[in-house]
């Protein structure tokens, strides 16, 4: 059983090499994937078929991806891409979701960077001995180091995973963009005070 695939309408420059594909398999990946993706369409170039996939990706396009995989019932434990499994339900493509099957969606910004993000920045309050400072961002005690090389020198603190006492995310900007106000406290780009949850 294949799916009806929608045309591949595109805003770019369509190669003339590529034929659109009426139809594909219910489920596509490339073996580095961690998911099943639904494909909403195709081309065949060449010899090879990329399909786009309902969550914006292109599966099966670039041989270094990896092998292109494609399924009519998921043959292993991995679960489906929810984007894709919502739009395809949504649009009639697909009148179910997969069966028995987890959905899964991993918003960004909403779990903690794995590396804190004072991290070779100069976002530290030095200690006695002047090797070592504590993180603005995670209270956590770091060496620092001299950075950025001969000409843009500066001193940050080495690269850490985040320490417990982390800030709490601005809602905007979540982690990523944490500066020091003018008095010197650590704030969002913002301006948005960046504080320890308590
Ligand atoms: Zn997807
Ligand atoms: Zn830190
Ligand atoms: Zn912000």
């Amino acid at each position: 059983m294949t799916v009806a695939l929608f045309p591949p309408i595109t805003h770019g420059v369509a190669s003339l090499d590529a034929e659109p594909l009426d139809v594909g398999p219910r489920f596509v990946r490339t073996g580095g994937m961690s998911r099943w993706h639904r494909p909403r369409s195709g081309v065949l170039m060449d010899t090879r078929r990329i399909y786009s996939v309902w969550c914006g990706q292109h599966v099966g396009g670039s041989r270094r991806a990896g092998q292109l995989l494609t399924a009519e019932t998921i043959p292993d434990t991995l679960p489906v891409c929810a984007t894709c499994d919502g739009r395809a339900v949504g649009t009639g493509q697909e009148t179910d979701g997969p069966a028995g099957r987890t959905l899964l969606h991993g918003p960004r910004g909403l779990t903690p960077p794995r590396h804190c993000p004072a991290s070779r920045m100069d976002l530290f309050e030095a200690l006695p001995g002047g090797t070592t400072g504590r993180c603005l961002a995670c209270q956590d005690v770091h060496p620092i180091r001299a950075m950025g090389g001969p000409y843009a020198s500066r001193v940050g603190i080495v690269q850490h995973p985040p320490g417990e006492a982390l800030f709490a995310p601005c809602p905007f900007h979540r982690w990523r963009h944490p500066t020091r106000d003018r008095e010197g406290r650590l704030a969002c780009m913002c301006g948005r005070p960046l504080t320890t949850p308590q």
